[in-house]
């Protein structure tokens, strides 16, 4: 049985996925059906135009051009004579970016030399927005929204993740727990207004957030009360961290039109125990920094 080429264009006409082919200048020969209905271009349009001729614009993630040459994928594919797989964005007809998947490979002829290339391409916005939509989840479910560190939920899971490890194996390190409140914030609110006070409580996350090391974690544990894990430390490592952030926090301020507005905070500090319950963890740093209250606020009191 002869395969004409009337057979392969029904084929890939009746193919999902968008196909094109083009030639060593990567002047475009054949658009398949489901090419021209994803970008708006019927294969009139596009045969006999070149992949750069700034109709499908190709670009990065970045929006940066990729048919300027070397980035663009089809010479690579056709250069280093391989599959070329990249997540792109084309220009549809009537002028928005669509996300697509790609992937293309070289076309030899019977002496081996590469003579063009395929391009099969297919609507990638289904995976992004998936993508998206998680990063939003997470976003929802573990972040607090106004400083943008940790909820007290994940708060809670990084602490349990930590106790459970303490008990489970003899060779984890002890870790630390610093609960921080800042001081006379009621006042902040009262004097400047409830944004300036929203101002300091970013201003705060984002000097203990900045000032920790990566290992450890720093979340909101509600109101203008905050809650770091410090990793692999004990006692006297542990006073340093909560007096710096003490002091780096009575340094920092937050600037308005009606002048800047500094704070400080009271912390409670104290290394877990092996095999208690975040309960006693939490309430034993909850009571030292009510003690540190008690001595003059913007202090430290280990225990
Ligand atoms: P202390 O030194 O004893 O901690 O005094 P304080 O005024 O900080 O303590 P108090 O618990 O009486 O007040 C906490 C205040 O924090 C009351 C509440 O209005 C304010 N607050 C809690 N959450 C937010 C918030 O998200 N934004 C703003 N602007 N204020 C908040
Ligand atoms: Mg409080
Ligand atoms: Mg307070």
């Amino acid at each position: 049985m002869e395969y004409g080429n009337d057979f392969f264009k029904k084929i890939l006409d009746s193919l999902y996925d968008s196909v094109y082919f083009c030639d060593k200048e990567r002047k475009i020969t054949y658009w398949n059906k489901a090419a021209e209905k994803l970008t708006g271009y019927t294969a009139n349009e596009i045969t006999g135009t070149h992949c750069w001729d700034q109709k499908l614009v190709h670009t990065n993630i970045k929006g940066e051009n990729l048919c300027g040459g070397a980035t663009c994928p089809a010479v690579r594919a056709m250069k280093e004579k391989t599959l070329v797989e990249e997540e792109i964005y084309l220009r549809h007809k009537d002028g928005h970016r669509i996300p697509v998947l790609t992937r293309i490979s070289p076309i030899y002829d019977e002496g081996g030399n590469v003579t063009g290339a395929v391009e099969i391409f297919s609507d990638n916005s289904a995976k992004m927005s998936a993508f998206a939509q998680i990063e939003k989840l997470e976003k929802l479910a573990f972040i607090d929204e106004l400083t943008g560190i940790g909820n007290r939920r994940y708060t809670e899971i990084k602490i349990g993740a930590k106790l459970a490890e303490t008990e489970r194996y003899a060779w984890a390190r002890e870790f630390g727990l610093l609960f921080m409140d800042i001081d006379r914030f009621k006042q902040v609110n009262d004097v400047y207004g409830h944004d300036t006070g929203d101002g300091v409580l970013k201003m705060v996350a984002k000097t203990l957030a900045s000032n920790l090391r990566s290992d450890d974690f720093i979340g909101r544990w509600g109101g203008e009360e905050f809650v770091a894990v410090i990793t692999d430390t004990d006692n006297k490592s542990l006073y340093g961290i909560a007096e710096k952030l003490r002091a780096l926090v009575s340094q920092s301020s937050f600037t308005t039109d009606r002048g800047s507005v500094s704070a400080t905070i009271s912390a409670g500090a104290t290394v877990a125990k092996r095999g208690e319950t975040m309960e006693q963890l939490i309430k034993r740093a909850d009571r030292l920094m009510y003690e540190s209250k008690s001595s003059g606020r913007n202090f430290v009191t280990i225990g």
